[in-house]
């Protein structure tokens, strides 16, 4: 019998632009991804039988094989039949803290782990770029978690390229419990409504990449200039879910009347992140959001960005 638990870090995205259509139908994306110390935490072990089984505490995430972390296992046992007919099944069970379906990546970086863990669990040695192969089969964001830290994200989100770490930046989250925001619903429609103006051949997408590459917020990073990373923060998808989700504009425009170093939707939204340098004005900001918006249905976290991806605990 053997166990491992891993620490799975959530992401928000500093940047995302959607620069057009690829053939194979996903968008071509220019995102920055930051990993942040919001995370879940991911108990292997193995059972000594054929089969894999999953549990988690949180009643909204699927414990069947649609489970992202369940699909990580089986694939895993595709790709490494002899070890898996050699060390047999395994328990997988998430203890969860990353709220679902919030542009957070709780279900990559849960399906990250799985990789990491098993890679471990049957000593197989893996490098990181076949961890981050096997990865991209599972999904866009999955690459990113196994790794973590600050990349550049192009591609379907799968190329990735490290930025430098940055340090005491604090993230202070909010998310409405009960709103929850479909990544297809928000991809779709912002097709739907912005197609016609972004470029459709791959070459011209791919110049574009190049510049986005070398823009404002990468330049910032470079310098951990925390201000000037707060002015570049973007997200393309904040116009298609602001303007369907009053809410979460309300929120938005909330922390923005404070006065925060910058504040964005992560990912496909619906939570609403801000960046600040103190852990004590992160408080303050989290106070005078909660007390404009009053409602008991506003969820908060205070974490900080951190350089890790996925980590081992024991
Ligand atoms: P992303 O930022 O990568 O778009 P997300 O944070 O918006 O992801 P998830 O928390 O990954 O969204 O959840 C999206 C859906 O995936 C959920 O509604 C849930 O049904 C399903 N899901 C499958 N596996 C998991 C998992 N391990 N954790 C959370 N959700 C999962």
């Amino acid at each position: 019998m053997r166990s491992y638990t891993l620490i799975a870090p959530a992401k928000i995205n500093l940047y995302l632009e959607i620069l057009g259509d690829r053939p194979d139908g996903y968008h071509e994306l220019a995102m920055v991804m930051q990993t942040i110390d919001l995370a879940d935490r991911i108990h292997l072990r193995s059972n000594g039988t054929d089969v894999i089984r999953i549990h988690c505490n949180h009643p909204g995430v699927p414990q069947d094989k649609t489970n992202l972390a369940y699909r990580a296992a089986v694939l895993m046992t595709k790709q490494f039949p002899n070890a898996f007919a050699q060390y047999g099944g395994v328990e997988i069970e998430i203890d969860k803290h990353i709220p679902i379906a919030a542009g957070l990546a709780g279900g990559s970086t849960d399906a990250a782990s799985v990789l990491v863990g098993l890679d471990l669990m049957w000593n197989l040695g893996l490098t990181q770029s076949e961890l981050q192969e096997l990865a991209a089969q599972l999904g866009s964001d999955v690459p990113f978690c196994v790794t973590g830290g600050t990349a550049i994200a192009t591609g379907r989100g799968e190329k990735l390229a490290p930025l430098p770490d940055l340090d005491k930046i604090y993230v202070i989250l909010a998310k409405y419990r009960h709103l929850e925001v479909s990544t297809a619903w928000a991809y779709s429609t912002y097709r739907k409504q912005f197609g016609n103006t972004y470029a459709c051949d791959t070459q011209s997408i791919e110049a574009r990449s190049a510049k986005v590459n070398s823009g404002c917020l990468v330049s910032a990073i470079a310098h951990k200039d925390n201000a000037k990373i707060g002015e570049c923060l973007y997200n393309d998808l904040e116009k298609v879910v602001l303007p369907t989700y009053p809410q979460v504009l309300q929120l938005r425009e909330a922390f923005q009347r404070t006065g925060v170093l910058g504040t964005m939707m992560s990912g496909s939204g619906p939570t609403v992140f801000a960046l600040s340098e103190s852990l004590d004005r992160a408080n303050q900001i989290k106070k005078e959001v909660a007390n404009a918006i009053s409602d008991p249905d506003l969820d908060f976290w205070i974490a900080q960005f951190t350089p890790s991806g996925i980590g081992v605990a024991n």
